[in-house]
């Protein structure tokens, strides 16, 4: 295989354009200056576009799940009530970090592959008076987009603050951070938002600053008054990874030229072509289909084979990287992204280096007539 030849599909990190590359590599300016504060002031105001929110929104430098903490660490203190929604691995981590803030969490289980069931919220948010509602918009680890709206219009009615990761589905699915009533939204650079890891986005609504400034657990790096104290002169309290700041501004310029719901339609199109084509293979995705991602299809292995194998040819014979299954679904399935920088041509590149590895570990395969299904789809024809 040629070297330095690679097709990264997974869900994070993803591939970064080459515009956003190039405007990371330019040379380093000081933050504490006036280029630093005309850029973080454009990118805030292109986020509120992406977030569909007036609220504050900080990026923070760190990964996705340090604004998952963030989030947590400002609106939990030891001793609450927290009501965390879990559909897989993600759900499961920000229950954890609420568990270690000393709250006490009543963990709803959905289970791997499905998605959160409203009357369940509605039941549990009518037995109980919780600070916090945990929940993951776009679960990564099983392919599964949870209904944020449905569970905003629950939450919104009660004195719950509702805190989301959004940090794989933001920037490739829709979300209105304020009619929704999200409280506190979650996302990070290194998915669909087509930038390295390292930075980490959290916006906070007015409901939300209520319980923030008074929260008693302990912060320093991630105190959100510090943060705001700090943007309302379009600075960080702290020293931010520039370079990513200045690739986020060219990431969104992006997204503005394409227009956010031709990124939102884009991304769908992607997940129709590959879902198509998984069913043409003759395999099963894990999601239900009314719940299944625009950004990751998670697909089971075939009966007997594990997926990891599967992910070992496609990475030595073709430099194709899919995910794998985490926790209890390791070596179950294999999760092809379709995030961020990504578009038609990726989702055949990745469908034939599927059919070609399926053929390849010895399972029965018809050649082609995955990438046939995909191209259908993108011509608009039946899938
Ligand atoms: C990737 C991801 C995270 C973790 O982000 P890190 O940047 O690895 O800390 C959390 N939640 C979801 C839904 C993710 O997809």
């Amino acid at each position: 295989m040629m070297q330095d030849k690679h097709y990264l599909m997974i869900p994070g990190p993803t591939p970064v354009p080459p515009a956003v590359a190039a405007a990371m590599s330019r040379p380093m300016i000081g933050h504490r200056t006036d280029d630093f504060a005309a850029m973080h002031k454009r990118i805030v105001e292109r986020l509120r576009v992406v977030f569909q929110t007036g609220n504050d929104i900080f990026i923070l430098t760190n990964s996705g799940t340090g604004g998952m903490e963030a989030a947590v660490a400002n609106t939990v203190s030891p001793g609450d009530r927290v009501l965390a929604l879990v559909t897989g691995n993600f759900g499961e981590r920000f229950a954890r970090i609420a568990r270690e803030y000393g709250a006490e969490v009543d963990e709803v289980h959905f289970g791997w592959g499905n998605c959160v069931d409203l009357k369940a919220v509605e039941e549990k948010l009518s037995s109980a008076r919780y600070k916090v509602v945990l929940a993951t918009q776009n679960e990564t680890s099983t392919g599964v987009v949870n209904d944020i709206a449905g569970i905003g219009a629950l939450v919104g009615k009660t004195s719950a603050l509702l805190l989301v990761d959004g940090i794989s589905g933001v920037g490739g699915i829709e979300i209105k951070m304020d009619e929704w009533n999200v409280d506190v939204l979650v996302t990070a650079s290194q998915k669909a938002l087509m930038l390295p890891p390292g930075l980490a986005m959290v916006a906070v609504s007015p409901k939300a600053w209520e319980v923030v400034a008074g929260n008693k657990s302990p912060r320093f790096y991630l105190s959100l008054p510090a943060a705001k104290k700090a943007c309302e002169k379009w600075n960080t309290a702290y020293t931010p990874a520039v370079s990513l700041f200045a690739g986020l501004d060219a990431a969104l310029e992006m997204m503005m030229a394409e227009g956010m719901d031709n990124v939102y339609a884009r991304h769908m199109l992607m997940a129709r072509a590959t879902r198509a084509a998984v069913r043409a293979l003759g395999l099963e995705q894990l999601a239900p289909e009314e719940a299944a991602s625009p950004v990751v299809t998670a697909v089971k292995s075939p009966a007997g084979v594990d997926g990891d194998d599967i992910r070992k040819v496609l990475r030595k014979e073709y430099g194709v990287t899919f995910a794998g299954g985490q926790g209890i679904l390791k070596g179950k399935i294999f999760r092809i992204a379709h995030m961020g920088f990504a578009d038609k041509m990726d989702v055949i590149i990745a469908i034939s280096a599927l059919e070609m590895a399926l053929a390849r570990i010895g399972q029965p395969v018809d050649l082609g007539s995955g990438v046939r299904a995909a191209q259908k789809v993108f011509l608009g024809g039946n899938e």
